[in-house]
This record gives C-alpha cells, sequence and structure tokens, in this order.
C-alpha cells in the first residue's frame, strides 16, 4: 500500500480492527518514510457470479438487462417501478448468497420468476411465456392454472 502523503510503498499497519459488525476492517498504517499515518477500510466485494447461458457461453451479469425484461413483463400492469426494483434486488441478493462463481441463465429466470409470482401474477405469465417459451397451450394452461393453487 503506497503512503497517500510522499507515495512511498514501505507502509506498515499499526492497529486493525473490524467495524459495520465485522463488514469492514479498519487498519491504521504509518508510513516507514514520512512517518505520516492514515487509515484504510477494506470491505469484501460483492461479485455477482458469471452467467453460463444455454448454448454453454458465459457473460457477466447485466442488471440493466434484467430490468429490461422485468419492465416489458411489467408493462401497464399496476405495478410500482420500487416494487421492481425490490424484486431485482431480491435477485441480486439470492445470486450471491449462492456463492457461486458462474450460475446457468434458468437458475436466474427462475428467480426472477418467482419474485414476479409475488408481485403481479400477469407480469410472472408474460415472463414465464418468453423465458421458457411454453411448447404448447397446454403447458401454458396448466401453468395458470397452477397460479390459483
Ligand atoms: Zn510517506
Amino acid at each position: 500500500m503506497h503512503c497517500p502523503f510522499c507515495g512511498t510503498q514501505d507502509t506498515k499497519v499499526i492497529d486493525s480492527r473490524l467495524v459495520a459488525d465485522g463488514a469492514s476492517v479498519r487498519r491504521r498504517r504509518e508510513c516507514a518514510e514520512c512517518k505520516e499515518r492514515f487509515t484504510t477500510f477494506e470491505t469484501a466485494e460483492l461479485v455477482m457470479p458469471r452467467v453460463i447461458k444455454s448454448d454453454g457461453t458465459r457473460e457477466p451479469f447485466n442488471e440493466d438487462k434484467l430490468r429490461n425484461g422485468l419492465l416489458r413483463a411489467l408493462e401497464k400492469r399496476p405495478v410500482s417501478l420500487e416494487a421492481m426494483e425490490q424484486a431485482i434486488q431480491n435477485v441480486k441478493s439470492a445470486l450471491r448468497a449462492t456463492g457461486e462463481r458462474e450460475i446457468t441463465s434458468q437458475v436466474i429466470g427462475g428467480l426472477v420468476m418467482e419474485n414476479l409470482k409475488a408481485i403481479d401474477k400477469v407480469a410472472y405469465i408474460r415472463f414465464a411465456s418468453v423465458y421458457r417459451a411454453f411448447d404448447d397451450i397446454r403447458e401454458f394452461g396448466e401453468e395458470i392454472a397452477r397460479l390459483n393453487d
């Protein structure tokens, strides 16, 4: 860690403690050269897993893409943007909670559907019909029937 005062590379940690309920580490450092002291914070970076697409290729998780999909499903539905953003956050938290570095698009689709189902059944069906590409109308009907359970 370079000293922010003189730029030397030689700094040492003189104190280290957990802060924010252990979510980050606060370190006091001292420069061996100019003796200035400074503080650094270390926090785990919450990285989203990469997405494994159905053709096997990988791509970075794309929140905008997820949002666009939801906006399309929720078009003209009585659902607030806030509820939609909450659904996005739910999906992201669930993905991070897996601890996986890569995750299939099916898993993500499943999480989205689960969340949509809870906020708007029509949006859920719209999303599911695009996403799952129901093979026939009967399968689609069965899915709708299950909603009434
Ligand atoms: Zn220094």
